[in-house]
């Protein structure tokens, strides 16, 4: 790391913000505060700067480590064990699925790859007819992300997209395919293309560099490495949380929490995994119905270099395909390419042996395209189920007919992209398939690969749903303000609050809903404020 770098977080806690590192408490400790936080990713983060700004004391609990930029490491195998739940190796219960989630201060948006989409007046159309949900239009939320939006610097990336990047761009425009300029969350980006290792230059206007900074200078507190293990509760009140600090070995401190409002922020996954745990009421069995975009992976190989671990992870999208048959429809994927490192594509891909080796041979000419499908708008795609184990949570997640209906579809389209953009070869990531070598080649092999689990690699980094809102306590679990349908002082930010997946990458609907939601908690717990 540069010298001449500043580390927000390093100056901050040097002119006094309060952060304790819980894995360094010797004895047990009790916190108070007016809401306590849990979670510091796009939803807690964003929450506790509104909620300070409004006047009230703030507590964040979070279960990871604070890093920051005087500590990422731009090598993989050290930033996914730092940074990433599972070291990035999770997996739903069948290992059908690989999903990514972040673990440090700043969850997901410390690692996230800066793509900064609105969410798709599609999606909230069905959430508002079918998912009970209310008050939540385009137009309601316009403001709200015009907000978040002005305070993350999400702009329209004003530079070339990488060679990555731009054979999706070139192929959608040989093909007469919708596609968009990507908007990101920057600020000064240096254009490394390391976005999932922690930005090394805080230009990435994650919550570990913007609303978490902000909320310490105004007063609220932080504890790190302290992970959020119950909820007490009694009648429609929750009444205290404890939480066990995280320590490599020896004796951790237990930590509790009382205060007169509590939020969870722990992201979808681990926010009903937490209810769970406490075994609050769930008499609709609406708790842990997650979905998570399953992505399917084309990668494809041209005769220049693309680099695709250089410049801006993403800044070219596709929407060709989502909503062509409406949301109730066929299931709808978006197009867009991820960023590519050596381990991450090196465990995404198939083979093994001589036939992945080659492909690796080939990394700096590898360009990779994926199909994000968005699941849960119908009954043959209704997404996954968190349920508790012995030694934590499962996420269980049937990829059904319709599914790999769909995934079959997309590998084509994802082909068909890569030659028009100008590949020599396409590998469809599944396992038994070599290198197709020509656009009419690759339709009849992936119309006839044998598809399935544990043969396609299937991935995510949206994990959505789990506590969903609406009005309708048959379906929801939350109102659609976020507050507990079973708790008067509890509410639900983060991407557990969404009914279905969004059809659109998940920061900046998180960042914008919550800051609505939020502010109106504020103005409740405050009546006297204005904000
Ligand atoms: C590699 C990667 C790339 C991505 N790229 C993009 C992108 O380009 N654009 C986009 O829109 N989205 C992207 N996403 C997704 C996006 O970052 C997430 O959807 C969003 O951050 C989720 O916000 P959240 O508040 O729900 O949870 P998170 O941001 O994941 O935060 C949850 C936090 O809660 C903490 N926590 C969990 N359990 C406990 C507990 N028991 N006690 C205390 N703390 C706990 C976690 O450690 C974590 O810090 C990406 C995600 C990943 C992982």
């Amino acid at each position: 790391m540069a010298n001449n770098i500043i580390d927000p977080i390093t100056a901050g806690l040097k002119a006094g913000w309060q952060h304790i590192d819980a894995s360094t408490l010797e004895s047990d400790q009790h916190f108070e505060a007016d809401v306590v936080i849990v979670g510091t990713g796009a939803g807690g983060g964003t929450a506790a700067e509104i909620l300070t700004e409004a006047g009230l004391s703030v507590i964040m609990v979070e279960g990871g480590a604070l890093k920051s930029s005087s500590d990422f490491n731009m090598e993989e195998r050290r930033a996914y064990p730092d940074l990433y739940q599972q070291a990035a190796g999770m997996k739903t219960s069948d290992k059908g699925i690989g999903i990514f989630q972040g673990k440090s201060v700043g969850g997901s948006t410390t690692v996230n790859w800066t793509t900064s989409i609105r969410t798709p007046d599609n999606a909230l159309a069905f959430w508002a007819q079918e998912k009970s949900v209310k008050g939540l239009s385009s137009e309601i939320l316009l403001p709200w992300f015009e907000k978040m939006e002005a305070r993350l610097n999400i702009s329209e990336w004003q530079y070339p997209p990488n060679r990555n990047n731009a054979a999706l761009q070139e192929g959608c425009q040989k093909l007469g395919w919708e596609h968009t300029v990507i908007k990101r969350n920057v600020k000064g980006c240096w254009n490394t293309g390391y976005c999932g290792m922690g930005c090394p230059v805080n230009a990435k206007q994650s919550m570990l560099v913007t609303t978490i900074p902000s909320a310490l200078e105004q007063g609220a507190r932080l504890i790190s490495n302290a992970k959020v293990t119950d909820l007490q509760h009694k009648g429609d009140k929750v009444v205290g949380l404890t939480a066990t600090a995280q320590v490599a070995s020896g004796t951790a401190a237990s930590l509790t929490f009382k205060a007169k409002h509590y939020i969870l922020s722990a992201g979808a996954i681990h926010t009903p995994a937490i209810l769970m745990r406490a075994k609050t009421p769930d008499p609709h069995k609406q708790l842990g119905k997650t979905f998570l975009h399953p992505t399917l992976l084309s990668g494809s190989i041209f005769d220049k270099q693309i680099d695709g671990h250089s410049g801006a992870p993403q800044s070219i999208y596709s929407d060709e395909f989502v909503w062509k048959d409406g949301a109730a429809g066929e299931l709808g994927y978006k197009l867009e390419v991820p960023p590519i490192h050596p381990v991450l594509i090196a465990s995404k891909t198939i083979g093994y042996g001589r036939s992945h080796a080659d492909l690796m041979t080939h990394f700096n000419n590898l360009q990779v395209m994926i199909a994000l499908v968005r699941d849960g708008y119908s009954e043959q795609s209704r997404g996954g189920q968190v349920r508790l184990t012995d030694s934590g949570f499962a996420l269980d997640y049937p990829l059904e007919k319709p599914f790999w209906d769909t995934a079959r579809r997309a590998f084509a389209t994802m082909a068909e992209l890569q030659f028009a953009a100008g590949a020599k070869e396409v590998v469809p990531m599944n396992d038994g398939v070599a290198k197709q070598l020509n656009w009419l080649q690759a339709k009849e092999t992936i119309a006839n690969m044998d598809i399935g689990l544990l043969k396609t690699i299937v991935a995510s980094a949206h994990v959505m749903g789990g506590c969903a809102m609406g009005e309708d306590k048959t379906q929801s679990m939350i109102d659609s303000e976020g507050n507990s349908h079973y708790f008067e002082n509890l509410s639900v930010m983060d991407g557990s609050m969404f009914p279905t997946s969004l059809g659109a990458n998940p920061q900046l609907s998180i960042y914008g809903i919550v800051a609505r939601n939020a502010t109106l908690l504020a103005q409740r717990l405050k009546p006297s404020i204005k904000l």
